[in-house]
């Protein structure tokens, strides 16, 4: 049983006894009060009765004995005294008889109820002598109730008497019931007493049992703890017999403690075992290691190691064999307790046991040997050795030797371990004495070199004398280039700097460049439009010579406007200035291009003009249109200036296989030609093959150069093939942009290079009129005039030179002229003049410019479809699309050719 269940049962126990005396007490004393309560309740009622009783009869004789002295002769008046005083004694002999009968109720032994009766029997005696006397008195004979009152006294004597005898027995019966209560009380304490006892005597007894058995269970396991011996053994007492109680845990806790403290034992007594070992090798490490020390004979070295290990290991045979400088294994030295020579001398790596060891690195032992083996003798006899082991004898993971031991019993583990951690590391001192022999080898052999060496030393002290001066010279040299070096340093900054200025020079002249064309265009606008007027002689009131003039001024303006653009694209070029828009161009747009620019020239010299285009040729070409117009533009120029007589033909053909060339455009002339030492210098700028101030020929000779870039900046190249005198050919090679026209930079704000020839692609394309100049018949003009009679326009220029030519131009046309000075006067004039059908407005203004008023003027609804033709001086490459998306019906740059404008003026209004 567990101690916790043997405690709760002995302390049910001790509370159940507790319980059952409290019971016992609650009993007895309600037992006890229930007998006073008795006592008190009827004992002393009958007393009290009796005491009253005895009080009435006391009364009613004082009572008679008053009535009796009354004076009752004047009875008249007396008669109500004497009722009163008769009804007094009746009351009180009531009230007796009333106690007398409570008295009888109460009673309850045979003693009383017999005194009772007695006392009833005297009272009854008593009333019966007061009724006695109430009739004397009543018949008037006082005296005689007197004397009946005394002779009867007695009777009232005994009634007080028997009264008061009741009342002495009943206060003895109370005396008694007292002493019977006493006597409960006692023998209840007496009860009470024993009780208690019993119970302490019970518990004391029950706990004495419980501790027992505690007690019991704990001194088992003390006895088996105090047994345990104080050096901890092997073997450790257990505690066997386990109760199931919390001892028992102990006990069990304790048996696996035992049985943890015997492992850790165990483990202890093979450490010490280890240790033993470890010592055993150790000491015998050292001394071994201790014998060798300092030897460097190899002989002696080895003799010395068997000797000392073989009687450590109980050895009967030993050999070392050490490595030589090849592949051999070379006894060295031998042990045999007999002294004999025993071994093979040489082992190669391989062979044999020794030699396997030592080419597997690894050692072998064998417990039973062949009886034959080897025979080891003494004095007393001989016997075959039964154990043998091999071990290689190790230096930096390599084998240096190996050895072999034999013994008559087989080797101790401790044995091998010993003799593998020793060829572990005499390893390192066979290398040392290996080495050392090597050593004095080399010492020998160096002392007879280092004579050879005096001699050779003396021969090239002589030879670095030599040196020395060499270097003193190559010394000089090195310091002279060094200070090359330097000045070339500064040349090069100097150079570097002059780059940077002329980087910076260039962009001045590109800006000055551009700003030159603007100025020089602007006053040219005037010059070509008044000398085209001039020229045309409308009112026919110039002589022929004058007109010839005009047309001179005319003509020298227009190549003074191509000066100024052949420079101005030289010059962007060589600024890089130029960006490349590759579209999608048809062949066949190409070739109208060229007849229309080409035929009349062709017709006015004399010269047949062919277009081919080869069926192979691709249809369209990814390039951009203007630059290569431009290109073949240049050529054919070329060709028909140089050519009198013969062709000029254009071939255009599919291009030879480099990436380069996707299309040919081939221009050949039966021209002039061109030497073959002059072929090299055409492409220069200002190259002119005739440079005399005497030449025949026109132009600037830029447009070679010029063309010459374009074609690099749009991939291609140009080939020229030439003789003299026989005609020249041109060759533009051009590839296909398609793959790189999204990398294409688009520059806007740049200086386009102005060219007429896109504005009047885009006329043909849009109203089919031809505008060449020289072409137009006099019907043409006179027909456009007529058209534009009285219409109004509206110019919007700052420049009044140009106003002024442009007004007298249109006005020869009749129609009429209108002018504002800026964009700002422009709204102002178109708000008061309804009447305006067109404005020509010009870009670049003062106060507000050409775009802003343009957007002004769009804004209001009423001029949506206003046509406004804008005008520029400095060509900007984007004006086209900035002037459209101000608002520009159309644009037209300067210097303006009035018989583009007039043209475009035509269209507009009449659209
Ligand atoms: P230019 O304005 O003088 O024509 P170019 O750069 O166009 O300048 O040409 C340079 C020179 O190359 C010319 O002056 C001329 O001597 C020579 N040249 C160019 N094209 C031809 C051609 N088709 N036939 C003969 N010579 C030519």
């Amino acid at each position: 049983m567990r101690i916790k269940t043997k405690l709760y049962m002995g302390f049910g126990i001790v509370l159940t006894v507790i319980l059952l005396i409290g019971t016992t007490v609650l009993y007895t004393y309600n037992q006890q009060r229930d007998h006073l309560s008795n006592v008190v309740n009827e004992n002393y009622e009958r007393v009290k009765l009796a005491d009253n009783l005895e009080a009435y009869s006391q009364a009613i004789s004082r009572e008679v004995r008053q009535l009796l002295l009354m004076d009752l002769n004047h009875f008249d008046q007396s008669v109500t005294i004497y009722e009163d005083q008769k009804e007094l004694i009746n009351y009180y002999q009531h009230s007796s008889t009333v106690q007398l009968d409570l008295l009888k109720q109460l009673s309850t032994n045979k003693d009383t109820s017999d005194l009772i009766a007695t006392i009833e029997f005297e009272n009854d005696q008593y009333n019966d002598l007061i009724l006695s006397i109430f009739d004397y008195v009543e018949s008037g004979n006082t005296n005689r109730g007197v004397q009946e009152l005394l002779n009867n006294t007695e009777v009232r004597t005994s009634l007080i008497d028997s009264i008061n005898e009741l009342k002495v027995l009943e206060e003895h019966e109370m005396e008694r019931a007292l002493q019977s209560s006493e006597e409960m009380f006692h023998s209840a304490l007496l009860f009470f007493s024993s009780l208690i006892g019993i119970s302490i005597l019970f518990i004391v007894g029950l706990t004495l049992q419980i501790t027992k058995s505690i007690d019991r269970s704990i001194n088992k396991v003390r006895s088996v703890m105090v047994n345990i011996p104080s050096k901890l053994m092997d073997q450790l007492p257990k505690i066997r017999n386990i109760k199931d109680d919390e001892i028992g845990d102990i006990a069990k806790t304790y048996n696996v403690m035992v049985e943890h403290l015997e492992s850790i034992k165990k483990k202890e007594d093979k450490l010490n075992e280890t240790l033993k070992e470890d010592n055993w090798i150790k000491s015998n490490y050292a001394q071994v290691t201790d014998n060798i020390q300092g030897l460097q004979d190899l002989k002696k070295f080895s003799e010395t190691l068997l000797t000392s290990i073989a009687p450590l290991v109980s050895a009967s045979f030993g050999i070392l064999y050490i490595k030589d400088d090849g592949k051999q294994l070379i006894k060295q030295g031998s042990y045999a307790d007999e002294y004999r020579d025993i071994g093979v001398e040489k082992i190669n790596f391989g062979d044999g046991l020794v030699g396997q060891s030592a080419l597997t690195n690894r050692k072998m032992y064998f417990r039973k040997l062949p009886e034959n083996y080897i025979k080891s003798s003494s004095g007393l006899g001989e016997g075959v050795p039964t154990s043998l082991i091999i071990i290689p004898v190790k230096f930096e993971k390599g084998v240096i030797g190996v050895l072999e031991l034999a013994k008559f019993e087989p080797f101790t583990r401790i044995e091998i371990d010993f003799l593998e951690h020793l060829c572990d590391s005499v390893g390192a001192n066979i290398n040392q004495i290996l080495n050392h022999l090597k050593i004095s080898d080399l010492l020998v052999e160096s002392q007879t070199t280092t004579e050879e060496l005096q001699t050779q030393s003396e021969e090239l002290q002589q030879q670095q004398e030599e040196l020395r001066m060499i270097n003193e010279k190559l010394h000089d040299q090195y310091k002279q280039s060094d200070e090359k070096t330097k000045e070339l340093e500064v040349i090069k900054k100097d150079l570097e700097r002059r780059n940077r200025e002329i980087q910076l020079s260039s962009k001045y002249k590109s800006e000055f460049l551009a700003n030159m064309s603007h100025e020089l265009r602007t006053p040219l606008n005037s010059i070509l439009i008044l000398s085209q007027l001039l020229h045309e002689n409308n009112d026919q009131n110039l002589t022929k010579k004058q007109v010839e003039h005009a047309e001179t001024i005319y003509t020298s303006g227009k190549d003074l406007l191509d000066l100024i653009n052949d420079i101005l694209d030289l010059s962007k070029i060589e600024s890089g200035k130029i960006d490349i828009y590759p579209e999608e161009l048809e062949i066949s747009n190409v070739k109208a291009f060229v007849e229309r620019q080409f035929s009349h020239v062709a017709q006015q010299k004399g010269v047949n003009f062919n277009i081919k285009i080869e069926h192979d040729t691709p249809s369209i070409i990814y390039t951009d249109d203007q630059r290569l117009k431009q290109i073949l533009k240049n050529l054919l120029s070329n060709a028909f200036k140089f050519t009198k007589e013969g062709n000029v033909d254009l071939h255009i053909k599919r291009g030879s296989n480099d990436v380069n060339s996707k299309v040919i455009f081939s221009i050949r002339d039966t021209g002039i030609g061109i030497s073959t030492e002059k072929q090299k210098s055409i492409f220069e700028a200002f190259y002119q093959g005739d440079g005399t101030t005497t030449r025949k020929y026109g132009g600037t000779g830029l447009g070679l150069s010029i063309s010459k870039e374009l074609s690099t900046l749009l991939g291609g190249y140009i080939e020229v093939e030439s003789k003299e005198g026989k005609g020249s050919s041109f060759l533009l090679h051009l590839p296909d942009l398609s793959s790189q026209i999204d990398e294409a930079v688009i520059d806007m704000d740049e200086i386009a290079v102005t060219s007429e020839e896109p504005l009047n692609d885009r006329f043909d394309s849009q109203s089919n009129i031809t505008v060449i100049h020289h072409n137009k018949t006099e019907k043409d003009i006179e027909n456009t005039k007529e058209l534009l009679e009285n219409k109004v326009v509206l110019i919007v220029d700052d420049d009044m030179r140009n106003v002024f030519a442009l007004t007298t131009a249109l006005e020869m046309n009749k129609i009429k002229v209108l002018f504002a000075e800026n964009g700002k006067e422009a709204i102002d004039m178109l708000n008061k003049n309804p009447a305006i059908s067109i404005v020509l407005m010009d870009i670049m203004m003062p106060i507000m410019d050409g775009y802003e008023a343009m957007k002004k003027i769009r804004e209001r609804e009423e001029w949506s479809d206003l046509p406004i033709i804008a005008l520029t001086a400095k060509a900007m490459k984007n004006d086209r699309e900035k002037c459209l998306q101000a608002g520009a019906s159309d644009y037209i740059s300067k210097p303006v050719d009035m018989t583009q404008l007039l043209s475009l003026i035509k269209v507009w209004v009449y659209k």
